[in-house]
């Protein structure tokens, strides 16, 4: 999840939102403003209203920001490094960098955040009570009677048992310490989730059908997210493993074909393209270092005139540090990310020259090796996913995570 805005760090953690945030603040803002709080105390100005409501939506967001947070927390006692935490549309993602040392790591860090929306509900529904017994304004009341409402549907619905949903980790958790296997357990959390996907679906059509409700949209919207996210989270798990213990130098294309870059597109394509196999050559100076990488489809779609006049370094992609690599790096850090170009998992480095290239097509033969030594059949071309976060989806109807 890319973040489109940077709110800053919170316990050491880059905290940012997705502009899709902005749709649940409207949703929350729109449902308090609209139908909650008119219900509940009528004839009072627009103003009040929107402020009411606008507060109540900064303080949902607030909740799904503590629910993040408390995963992250435990994850971070536990030895697990937090790359981010981001909200969006459907709730929060606290994207963890590695797996749990344990299953009982695990179980604490997929409960952490479930109890913390269950007991901001319990503060909230607390404060609500309080403010109605000193003879506090009966919208203020609603207001936090029913963000308690929604910390406490935030806690059950994470609880549905599938990954990648908090539920969906308690189950992995379990099933690991059961069965002392970790992947196998991931796989099955994953399968669970589909299904749980699915169901909501179907329960998402029966309300669109049978009582013409949108909010089935909501969960048809989140059913269809969340068997998305158990694939993607399925691939991953199963690239990890196939991929653990190796280094980098056994997955890649050792020694491939190098583009000058002082070659004319025209003059690479005739001599060295045509004859080469490769789908992607990294761009190389006189002195050997690495500028860029080109990609044989990119250059067949230059015209003619293009070809002539641009040299291999022009028509090169630049290079980002963190798709370098040396040989002896752990092959797990190449994978779980968007490949460059479509492509190209990493370029590999030693002593300033290029002694490899790690594409898509390594990644799936290294799978495909793995799977046929014994491991877990693969469920699709995988390596190139985002990397497993920690979702957390809100929920149908008002959003809820
Ligand atoms: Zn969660």
């Amino acid at each position: 999840m890319r973040q489109s805005l940077r709110l800053g760090r919170v316990a050491g953690i880059p905290v940012g939102v997705h502009w899709t945030v902005g749709v649940i603040l409207l949703l929350i803002a729109d449902v308090l403003g609209m139908s909650v709080l008119p219900a509940a105390r009528e004839g009072l100005p627009a103003t009040v209203y929107w402020t009411v409501a606008v507060l109540g939506a900064v303080v949902f967001a607030g909740s799904l920001l503590v629910h993040e947070l408390s995963h992250a927390i435990v994850a971070k006692r536990h030895g697990v490094r937090v790359r981010s935490i981001t909200l969006w549309m459907l709730g929060g993602v606290a994207e963890l960098d590695g797996d749990p040392p344990n299953p009982s790591a695990d179980l604490r860090i997929a409960l952490a955040g479930p109890a913390s929306s269950l007991a901001l509900g319990v503060l909230l529904a607390g404060l609500a009570l309080g403010i109605d017994f000193v003879g506090g304004p009966t919208i203020v009341v609603v207001a936090l009677g029913w963000l308690a409402l929604m910390n406490g549907v935030l806690a059950v619905f994470n609880m549905l048992p599938g990954a990648p949903m908090d539920g969906g980790r308690v189950l992995r958790a379990l099933l690991w310490r059961r069965h002392g296997d970790r992947v196998r357990a991931a796989i099955t959390a994953t399968r669970a989730g589909r299904v749980v996907g699915f169901a909501l679906i179907a329960a998402g059509l029966a309300e669109l059908l049978g009582w013409a409700s949108l909010g089935g949209l909501w969960l048809i919207l989140i059913g269809w997210f969340l068997i998305a996210a158990a694939g993607a989270e399925a691939r991953a798990t199963i690239a990890g493993a196939a991929l653990a213990g190796l280094r980098v130098a056994e997955i890649m294309t050792p020694d491939p074909v190098v583009a000058p870059s002082w070659t004319a597109v025209q003059d690479f394509i005739d001599t060295v393209a045509a004859r080469s196999r490769q789908a992607v050559y990294p761009v190389v100076e006189f002195d050997g270092r690495l500028t860029g990488i080109v990609i044989a489809d990119l250059l067949a779609r230059l015209r003619p005139a293009e070809r002539a006049g641009l040299r291999v370094g022009q028509a090169a992609l630049p290079v980002p540090p963190e798709y370098l690599a040396g040989p002896d790096d752990p092959a797990t850090t190449v994978s779980g990310r968007p490949p460059l170009g479509g492509v190209v998992a990493a370029v590999v480095i030693e002593h300033g020259r290029v002694v490899g290239l790690v594409t898509t097509a390594d990644l799936d033969w290294a799978l495909r090796r793995a799977a046929m030594a014994g491991g877990p059949a693969p469920a699709g071309p995988a390596g190139h996913e985002t990397p497993a976060g920690h979702e957390t989806p809100a929920g149908h109807g008002q959003p809820r995570s």
